[in-house]
Parts: structure tokens; C-alpha cells; sequence
């Protein structure tokens, strides 16, 4: 980024894969815990749910990998 020559898809597919494994391990710790994993007591679901929000803005999941298809194939699958 320093050097100017960061890319749109770079930054796409860091934060895909960023906040995706941040709520694949927010499940795990969830699922460890068992059923205290649901409530209140840990914060476990306060994390998942903010993750959620996470993965919405800055563009989901599926807006990156179509920006990323879109820099490997050089075709738009979206308009
Ligand atoms: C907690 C929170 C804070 C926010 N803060 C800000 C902020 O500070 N500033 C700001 O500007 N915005 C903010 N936003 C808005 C956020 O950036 C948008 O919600 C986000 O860009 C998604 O847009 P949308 O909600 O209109 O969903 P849409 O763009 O309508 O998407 C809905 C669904 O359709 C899919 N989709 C959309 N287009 C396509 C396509 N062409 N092909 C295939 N699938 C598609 C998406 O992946 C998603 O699953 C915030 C949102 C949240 C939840």
C-alpha cells in the first residue's frame, strides 16, 4: 500500500478471507463451549453477531468473489 501498487482484488481478498475465518473460529469457540456457547453468560454469540455485521459491510463474501473472479478471468460476472 506504501509502495501505491495495491491492488482493489488485494484488499478483496484479504478481507474475504479475514472475516471469514474470524466467524469460522467464532463457531468453533461457540461449539466448544457447548451450550454455554449460546448464552448470555460468555460472549461468544457477541462476537458472531458482530462478525455478521462485519461480513456486510466493506462488501459480503459473495461481492469479493465476484471482484476476485472477476481479476483471474478477466470477465464480469456482475454488472
Ligand atoms: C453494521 C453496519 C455498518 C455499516 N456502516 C456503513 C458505513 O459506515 N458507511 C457506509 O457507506 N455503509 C455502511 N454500511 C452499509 C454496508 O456497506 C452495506 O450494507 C453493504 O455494502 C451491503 O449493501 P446492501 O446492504 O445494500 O446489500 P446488497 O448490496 O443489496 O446485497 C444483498 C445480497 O446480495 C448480494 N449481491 C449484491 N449484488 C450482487 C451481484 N451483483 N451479484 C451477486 N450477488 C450480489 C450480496 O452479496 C448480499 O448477499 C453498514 C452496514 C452495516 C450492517
Amino acid at each position: 500500500m506504501d509502495a501505491g501498487r495495491l491492488r482493489p482484488e488485494q484488499v478483496s481478498f484479504g478481507k474475504l478471507n479475514n472475516v471469514r475465518e474470524a466467524i469460522e473460529i467464532c463457531r468453533t469457540a461457540r461449539t466448544i463451549l457447548g451450550a454455554n456457547g449460546i448464552s448470555l453468560e460468555y460472549p461468544v454469540m457477541r462476537h458472531a453477531t458482530n462478525l455478521e455485521s462485519v461480513l456486510t459491510y466493506e462488501g459480503t463474501v459473495e461481492m469479493h468473489q465476484l471482484v476476485l473472479g472477476k481479476a483471474l478471468t478477466g470477465l464480469d460476472a456482475f454488472r
